[in-house]
């Protein structure tokens, strides 16, 4: 099987960026998507993609920021009430200013877990800030896994799928994000699909119990691009050898495997 880890990084205030930020990025939308929607609504998209992985019957991991710029993750309240109400993973878009500290991973998380009122086992950190020390506090916290690792910034190969343990902690690198596709790589709307297909291809070469791991981020969804989304569910649950998850169900998939193992 090629496991999915499909996450959506929630990168913005709920309010979105200024409207000078907007105005400036306007060539990113289509001009029609841009002038009907309310510009607070165009870097959110909770509900739309709430909504869209409801019809393909698949769940996902949010992973939110506590410290926002110009705004409060408090502000979310709702979003995260409704989206764990639907059996969505709430996890850390942990502040790459924090990772060196361990007491501001923990102030972090338990300020998000003030929200979702259960524990944050999933970590991410905002820019993929990753080092090596980090996995050992994460774990110290309590976290059971994390996934911020990314080798290259243009490459999709071996190294950049799969798990690793570091410290007793799972380490999910990032495989397909959608900056990265769209800047680093140079990726067009019309290569987003052929470039699913090739990392699925490269997966299965890799290890037939494989996992991709996927940032498609809350703000791109009605951008040029990221609207793509609908088409990549599309042809990943067309696939039969693909199932996608959020992280917390692949973790425990994992860790259950490895006991078998033992
Ligand atoms: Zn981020």
């Amino acid at each position: 099987m090629q496991y999915i880890f499909l996450s959506h990084d929630v990168d913005w205030r709920r309010q979105g960026p200024s409207l000078e930020h907007i105005q400036a990025r306007k060539d990113r939308f289509d001009l029609e998507v841009f002038n009907k929607t309310k510009p607070e609504e165009l870097y959110r998209n909770i509900p739309e993609y709430m909504e869209l992985e409801e019809k393909f019957g698949i769940r996902s991991t949010f992973f939110f920021r506590t410290l926002y710029e110009n705004g409060n993750v408090n502000d979310f309240e709702d979003d995260i009430q409704t989206l764990q109400k639907g059996n969505w993973e709430i996890g850390l878009h942990t502040d790459p200013q924090s990772v060196n500290n361990i007491e501001k991973i923990k102030q972090e998380k338990e300020k998000l877990e003030s929200l979702t009122k259960r524990s944050i086992i999933g970590n991410r950190v905002h820019f993929l800030n990753y080092n090596s020390e980090l996995p050992k506090k994460l774990k110290e916290l309590g976290f059971l896994y994390d996934s911020s690792l990314r080798h290259s910034k243009d490459k999709i190969d071996k190294n950049e799928m799969g798990y690793s343990k570091i410290d007793e902690l799972i380490e999910f690198p990032v495989t397909l994000m959608d900056a990265y596709l769209f800047t680093h790589m140079g990726i067009n709307e019309e290569g987003i699909i052929p470039e699913f297909k090739k990392t699925l291809e490269i997966g299965r070469k890799f290890s037939n119990e494989n996992v991709i791991s996927v940032i498609w981020h809350d703000n791109v969804l009605k951008m040029k691009g990221g609207r793509m989304y609908k088409k990549i569910l599309e042809f990943l649950t067309s696939q039969d050898d693909v199932i996608i998850s959020k992280g917390i169900d692949i973790m425990k998939k994992i860790s259950k495997n490895e006991n078998i193992d033992k």
